[in-house]
C-alpha cells in the first residue's frame, strides 16, 4: 500500500513518520529528491537526495520522478526508484510530500491513502516553527502563508490526524488505525474469495 502523509510546516509530520518507522518494519519512507540546500543536521541520501535545479530538470525529462512540485522556490519530487525499492522489499511505502504532489500520486495510484497531519491550530503552528529554529524568518513567513493554501486541499484527503502538542503517540496510534482499516477494506481482499473456495469440491 502507498500512504501519503502531508501537512503544513510545523505539523510534526516528520516526527510522526519517524515514530511509525520505529514501531513497525512493514513500512519504509521514500527518500525524495530536492533542489533546496541541505540544512543543519540533515544528511544527503537520508533526508533527501540533494541535487541541483539542472539535475532535477533532467530527471523530470527522463521520467525519473513519479511526481514533483515547486515548493517555496525549490523543486521536490518522488523518485520512481523508491516505488521499486518498496515493491522489491515487500513493504508499504510512505511518501511525506506536500499537497500538489499528493494529488498527482492519487491520480496515478487511486488506491494511495492520503493522510493530512496538522497542528491543533495556527497559533500553535507559528509557535512550533519559531521554536524549532530551523528556518529563517523569511522562510517561516513563506511556510505560514503556504499552510492556509494547503488546508484548502483537505477535502481531497482520506484522513485527518491532528497532532496535539505532547501527544505524538496518539497521532501515531491514529495512523496505525488508518493503516489497519485500509488493510481490511473489502476491495483489498480479492484473494480471499479464491482461497475460500480453494479446498471445496465442485458442486458442494
Ligand atoms: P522541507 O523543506 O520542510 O523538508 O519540505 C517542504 C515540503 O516539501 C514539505 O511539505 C514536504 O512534505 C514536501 N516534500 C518533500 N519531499 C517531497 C516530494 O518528493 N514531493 C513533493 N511533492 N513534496 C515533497
Amino acid at each position: 500500500m502507498v500512504f501519503i502523509i502531508s501537512g503544513p510546516a510545523g505539523s510534526g509530520k516528520g516526527t510522526v513518520v519517524g515514530e511509525i518507522l520505529g514501531r513497525s518494519d512493514e513500512f519504509i519512507c521514500a527518500v525524495s529528491a530536492t533542489s533546496r540546500p541541505i540544512l543543519k543536521g540533515e544528511v544527503d541520501g537520508v533526508n533527501y537526495h540533494y541535487i541541483s535545479r539542472e539535475s532535477f530538470e533532467e530527471k523530470i525529462k527522463s521520467g525519473g520522478v513519479v511526481e514533483y512540485t515547486e515548493y517555496c522556490g525549490n523543486y521536490y519530487g518522488t523518485l520512481v526508484s523508491e516505488f521499486e525499492r518498496a515493491e522489491q522489499n515487500g513493504k508499504h511505502l510512505i511518501l511525506e510530500i506536500e499537497v500538489d504532489g499528493a494529488t498527482q500520486i492519487k491520480k496515478k495510484y487511486p488506491h494511495a491513502v492520503l493522510v493530512m497531519v496538522t497542528p491543533p491550530d495556527a497559533a500553535e503552528q507559528r509557535r512550533r516553527l519559531f521554536d524549532r529554529g530551523r528556518d529563517t524568518e523569511e522562510s517561516i513567513a513563506k511556510r505560514l502563508r503556504r499552510a492556509s493554501e494547503e488546508l484548502e486541499y483537505l477535502n481531497q484527503y482520506d484522513y485527518l490526524v491532528i497532532n496535539e502538542t505532547g501527544k505524538i503517540n496518539e497521532a501515531v496510534d491514529n495512523f496505525f488505525a488508518i493503516a489497519r482499516a485500509e488493510e481490511l477494506r473489502a476491495n483489498c481482499t480479492v484473494e480471499f474469495k479464491n482461497k475460500y473456495f480453494a479446498n471445496s469440491e465442485k458442486g458442494e
